[in-house]
């Protein structure tokens, strides 16, 4: 039978509840390769509620160094609003120094995958993501107007470096077809272990809305499927409505049937939880949204000449093998290019503007 524990915690205290959790959950993390994954949804700062509170990464990050990996890395690639900003968005919310050395921008190096070709016929992965012999989820208890709810199987939609995401989000069409998306992302590497950072939640029009609720707990689970189902439940949603629970479960990656999921901890719905409105409807109509997805799509890379020093840092660094040098500047082949945006990242000389 799956587990969920449901434990009390404060920011201050958090560590005992990351203790519990690796205690009910034992990963085997001793000489292995360990990626700590938190939601770093965008630069913001942490009281905002929008990405995993720094206190519940740091105690995550300092119970797996006694652990003894052979390597860690805390890692994401942030959302729509910023693109090719990840290590911004890390140092403006805290996370930067709660991860004590250990952040890496897994943005900047990828693999091709083969994805559902009724979306796209290959997505590109963070290598970090794909080479990593332990993952450790840190998804944030909020809302979110396509999905009902981030949790645990929205949260793996960080591995996919730049503007694929909103490639996605497009290919979808609706937010049925968007439920499927993630579960297919989510697919490509299962976390081995999620803790939710539910001390302080969001509800209302999230994933960055300003309702803020005083939960006090921490969730864990090594199951996505089961621990969503208990988020959605807190929220006072029936998970068994939920298309990407439904479409997980199908694909055997697990059971929302609390019945079938023993509870370690009181599993209690939040009282007038406000959900969002319209399940979805209010981003697939929002205009400004969708016309910030499109704009998303439709970036490519341009490089300054003045500035291009021809060194091909560029060229070799791109994943996919988009760029190739013509008369002495990389140029883009704009069909193979999957927006990722590390060239920019990548180029010494900041000659590189996606455009
Ligand atoms: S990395 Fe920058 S400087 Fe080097 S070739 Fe590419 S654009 Fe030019
Ligand atoms: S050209 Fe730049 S943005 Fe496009 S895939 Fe290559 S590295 Fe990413």
């Amino acid at each position: 039978m799956t587990k969920v524990m449901i434990h009390p915690a404060t920011y201050e205290n958090v560590r005992q509840a990351v203790d519990r959790a690796f205690e009910i959950f034992p990963v085997d993390v001793q000489g292995k390769k360990a990626l700590i994954k938190p939601n770093v949804l965008r630069a913001s700062q942490a009281s905002e509620a929008i990405v995993t509170n720094p206190q519940v990464l740091r105690a995550v990050v300092e119970k797996v160094e006694t652990l003894r990996p052979a390597s860690l890395i805390v890692g994401d690639n942030p959302g729509l609003f910023n693109y090719g900003a990840n290590e911004e968005c890390f140092r403006m919310t805290g996370l930067l120094e709660a991860s004590k050395g250990y952040y890496l921008n897994i943005g900047n190096d990828s693999q091709k995958l083969d994805f559902n070709p009724d979306f796209m016929p290959a997505v590109s992965v963070s290598r970090s993501v794909l080479d990593a012999d332990v993952i450790i989820s840190l998804p944030k208890f909020k809302t979110h107007g396509l999905t009902v709810m981030t949790g645990a199987i929205k949260n793996c939609y960080g591995f996919l470096p730049g503007a694929q995401k909103a490639k996605l989000h497009k290919a979808a069409g609706n937010p049925e077809r968007f439920h499927e998306v993630i579960v297919d992302v989510f697919r490509l590497r299962p976390p081995d272990l999620f803790i939710v950072d539910a001390v302080v939640g969001m509800e209302g029009n999230g994933p960055a809305s300003p309702d803020l609720r005083n939960i006090g707990l921490v969730l864990a689970s090594d199951n996505a499927v089961a621990l969503d189902a208990v988020i959605a439940t807190m929220m006072g949603c029936d998970p068994a409505r939920l298309r990407f629970l439904q479409k997980a479960k199908d694909e055997g990656l697990g059971d929302y049937d609390l019945k079938k999921i023993e509870l370690i901890g009181e599993l209690k719905p939040i009282r007038d939880f406000k959900l969002p409105p319209l399940g979805g409807e209010a981003i697939i109509r929002n205009e400004n949204i969708q016309a910030v997805i499109h704009s998303r799509t439709i970036l490519r890379p341009q490089v300054e000449p003045d500035l291009c020093t021809a060194c091909e840092t560029c060229v070799d660094q791109c994943a996919v093998s988009a760029l190739s040098m013509d008369n002495g500047l990389p140029v883009v082949d704009a069909d193979t290019c999957i927006t990722c945006f590390c060239c920019q990242e990548m180029c010494p000389e900041k000659a590189i503007t996606l455009k």
